[in-house]
């Protein structure tokens, strides 16, 4: 997605350690209009598939997926990083961070996942892969299908795409493809 790609040439900051910045746009002040489009984005790369709902993980996952749910006109549940007090009978999952490089549970209401549920998991970024993987085990739990998976920005230098391209029947879709981080320097990868 071009507009992406350029947005993240001009704004990002690639920071030692295979970590892209891009806390103006997306992951502290954010841009409703680039939001926006990235929205129409994934309705045109996942129009086809017969969801009926999205799950995404707080924090930075839930402004393009509640973009997302306002365009297809479907709920959005976003999976929680700590236990609510409030919350009853829940599915939990475990998962371990790469950029804050700790292990910590997921949870999501059973109330909010049914096995008639066609899920879309939309996140911010692909790294390694372990919080769509925290995502996988909390769907299955709950006896719904996990259809596809949309991130705004993969590290393709990482494992993640890898390993969920493996899954069968999972549509994996990022709309900006990065193929090395050096300081100060990204490549994306050519077809994205
Ligand atoms: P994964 O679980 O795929 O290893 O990592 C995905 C999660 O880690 C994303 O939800 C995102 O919050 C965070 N993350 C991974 N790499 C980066 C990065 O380079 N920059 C930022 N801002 N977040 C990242």
């Amino acid at each position: 997605m071009k507009l992406l790609k350029d947005r993240i040439l001009h704004d990002g900051k690639s920071l030692a350690g295979g970590i892209l910045k891009v806390d103006n746009f997306i992951n502290h002040q954010m841009d409703p209009v680039l939001m926006k489009s990235i929205a129409v984005e994934f309705v045109r790369r996942f129009a086809d598939l017969p969801i009926n709902k999205i799950i995404t993980i707080e924090a930075s996952g839930i402004a393009p997926a509640i973009m997302l749910g306002y365009l297809l006109e479907l709920p959005v549940v976003f999976v929680k990083k700590a236990k609510p007090k409030t919350m009853g009978d829940m599915y939990v999952s475990e998962v371990h961070s790469f950029t804050k490089n700790r292990t910590y549970d997921i949870c999501v209401s059973k109330e909010f996942l049914s096995p008639d549920d066609n899920i879309l998991f939309i996140d911010d970024f692909l790294a390694n892969g372990n919080a769509a993987f925290g995502i996988l085990d909390l769907v299955r739990q709950s006896g719904a299908s996990l259809m596809g998976m949309g991130f705004i920005i993969e590290k393709s230098f990482q494992e993640g795409g890898k390993r969920l391209r493996a899954l069968p029947a999972m549509r994996i879709e990022s709309l900006a493809r990065i193929k090395s981080l050096e300081v100060d320097k990204v490549s994306f990868e050519d077809n994205v």
